[in-house]
């Protein structure tokens, strides 16, 4: 389990996971699960470190998470969304190969419903320096 995933696991139960100050903070507590407990004590600075890293966005409203964890699991996948693709590394969900007509390749896509895009992410990193596809993952492999 990774701690993206302990992350959404937490606000899939309907848990609010933050850090405040020096303490990790879990809410409502009791809707912990023994095996979400368990993740936490066994991942706790990473998880730690990945909330301080989520809460470095300011124009967020960390109370509306509060009351609506869904909307911070969905926060939460677009950070990590957008950081595997700036590192070249292809999201689970881009299940579809499609042809980009700006880079003139065969791509992993999310599902477009298309056989073919203008642009494609990974050109779009290529345009602002970023990595281009598969330059730190595996995944990125079987395409
Ligand atoms: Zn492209």
């Amino acid at each position: 389990m990774t701690v993206m995933s302990l992350i959404m696991g937490l606000a899939d139960q309907g848990i609010f996971p933050y850090v405040n100050g020096k303490k990790l903070v879990l809410t409502p507590a009791a809707k912990l699960t023994d095996e979400l407990r368990l993740q936490v004590r066994n991942n706790k600075p990473a998880l730690m470190a990945n909330l301080i890293e989520l809460q470095r966005f300011p124009e967020w409203n960390w109370s509306a998470f509060e009351a609506n964890p869904g909307r911070f699991r969905a926060f939460a996948e677009l950070v990590m969304i957008s950081e595997m693709r700036a590192a070249g590394q292809v999201p689970d969900h881009y299940t579809e190969i499609v042809h980009c007509e700006s880079c003139n390749q065969d791509v992993p896509h999310f599902p477009v419903n298309a056989d073919s895009v203008l642009a494609c992410v990974w050109c779009l990193n290529g345009q602002t320096q970023l990595s281009m596809r598969g330059a730190n993952s595996n995944l990125a492999k079987r395409a």
